[in-house]
């Protein structure tokens, strides 16, 4: 039997604002019925509507899923060409994003939603998504993924973004954090908050990390070459602090690889197992892996490990960031957490700065670094390089403390 597919899409004209500023405004108005018009043309029986000036939805149905992989596809192909506006030709930058779901399965209302979330996904990752809402039951989702993801390193489907913490009284970039991703065939982004705890359950968490280590040492070799040479983190399962075949390849390709690496690993993970694990982080911590505790004041927390373990750096989690200057505890808690940081002779990082106001307190707390994104969301090694070269034109040019000064918009998008 075949199933019929309900499709909502969403593209959206990323450089609208610079295309108002030069078409005018009544030309810009008109760009997304310029959309409209090509996309009714070049697929039948497709509806679209402009639903903001910068913004067209579409709604499409089909006999499957790859038909409809093949429409948006052949819509973000048709909307490559370019615009023609009063004799001049124009190109729209789209960023493109679709939930889709077989019919009565899903609300409007939810495949609606599904499709914005997807955008939000897509402007920050700046690539095309789709969602398939299809997976039904939490169960069925777990098994195809678990079932998936021996593949999806072997056929490229991982990739890593990096995501700069920036050191607060030096005004530059300290070091980078990599977080991997899955781009699944057919289920569009997937999060790790999706399938970390997924690896370990069954036991494909090591050969997963193991991976994401090659590649950053890898990225961070590139980063060295042009003269950036940052520690660059990933995150270690506690799973896999009591892992002795994982510990020794993780050392040996750190020592072979000869990069500046550092391992975030919470301290849960430690309390689980604290002999092993502390013995374990001295390990890494003589072939030069730094370590920092990510999370901080999330999970179980000891005082009595927290002192032995040969931690440089502590992250205070972003639930306590997130608030700060909204809240009367918060700013508090973060305070007094700095202040046993440095007692403990670590460094501090506040993850899940978001906005200016947080910066500028924790600045006057005396935090050592920043991550979040009003400094920049996770992004791609390319973007990352880029980044640092026009961090570095910066901080050169119009003198340190340049960095703190862009607009937040400029943080945004970089
Ligand atoms: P984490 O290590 O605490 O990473 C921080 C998470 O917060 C990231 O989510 C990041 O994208 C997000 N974030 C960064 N800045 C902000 C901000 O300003 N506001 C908000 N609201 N969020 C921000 P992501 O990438 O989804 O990662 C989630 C978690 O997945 C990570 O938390 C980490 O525990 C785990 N993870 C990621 N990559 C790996 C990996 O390679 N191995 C393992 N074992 N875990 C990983
Ligand atoms: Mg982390
Ligand atoms: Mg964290």
């Amino acid at each position: 039997m075949t199933v019929a597919w309900r499709v909502v899409a969403l593209a959206e004209i990323a450089n609208f604002a610079s295309l108002r500023r030069h078409l005018g405004r009544l030309c810009a108005d008109r760009l997304s019925t310029a959309l409209v018009d090509r996309a009714t043309g070049c697929i039948a029986g497709l509806r679209a509507t402009a639903v903001a000036r910068s913004l067209v939805e579409f709604e499409l149905g089909s006999t499957d899923l790859a038909a409809i992989e093949t429409a948006v596809e052949m819509l973000r192909v048709a909307f490559e060409a370019p615009f023609e506006f009063e004799g001049d030709r124009h190109k729209l930058e789209i960023t493109f994003a679709a939930a889709a779901a077989p019919v009565g399965s899903t609300e409007d209302v939810r495949l609606v939603e599904e499709a914005e979330g997807a955008l939000e996904q897509a402007r920050a990752e700046f690539r095309t998504v789709l969602r398939d809402l299809s997976a039904g039951t939490p169960a069925f989702d777990r098994l195809s993924l678990i079932r998936d993801l021996p593949d999806a390193i072997a056929r490229g489907e991982m990739f890593l973004q990096y995501q700069p913490k920036v050191h607060v009284r030096r005004q530059e970039i300290a070091s980078a954090e990599a977080l991997v991703r899955w781009q699944h065939p057919r289920r569009g982004l997937i999060l790790p908050g999706d399938f970390i705890t997924l690896a370990e359950e069954s036991r494909q968490i090591d050969a997963l990390t193991l991976w994401t280590l090659d590649r950053v040492i890898a990225d961070q070799r590139i980063l060295r070459a042009e003269g950036r040479d940052l520690t660059i983190f990933i995150n270690i399962s506690g799973q896999l602090l009591s892992d002795a075949e994982f510990v020794a390849s993780a050392c040996r390709k750190v020592r072979e690889g000869g990069a500046k690496i550092g391992f975030e690993i919470t301290e849960t993970a430690v309390i689980r197992d604290p002999q092993s694990a502390i013995a374990n982080l001295r390990k890494f911590d003589e072939v030069g892996i730094t370590i920092a505790i990510d999370d901080y004041g999330a999970g179980l927390s000891s005082l009595a490990y927290l002192k032995e373990l040969p931690a440089r750096e502590l992250k205070i989690d972003k639930m306590f960031i997130l608030q700060l200057t909204s809240s009367n505890r918060d700013p508090l808690i973060v305070r007094s957490t700095i202040d046993l940081a440095h007692a403990l002779e670590m460094e501090v990082t506040a993850e899940g700065v978001e906005t200016q106001a947080a910066l500028a307190l924790l600045t006057v707390m005396g935090c050592d670094m920043v991550q979040g994104y009003l400094l920049s969301r996770p992004i791609s090694i390319e973007a990352f390089r880029a980044f640092l070269r026009d961090d570095k034109l910066k901080l050169g040019g119009d003198g340190r403390d340049s960095m703190f000064k862009r607009p937040a918009s400029f943080w945004r998008t970089a």
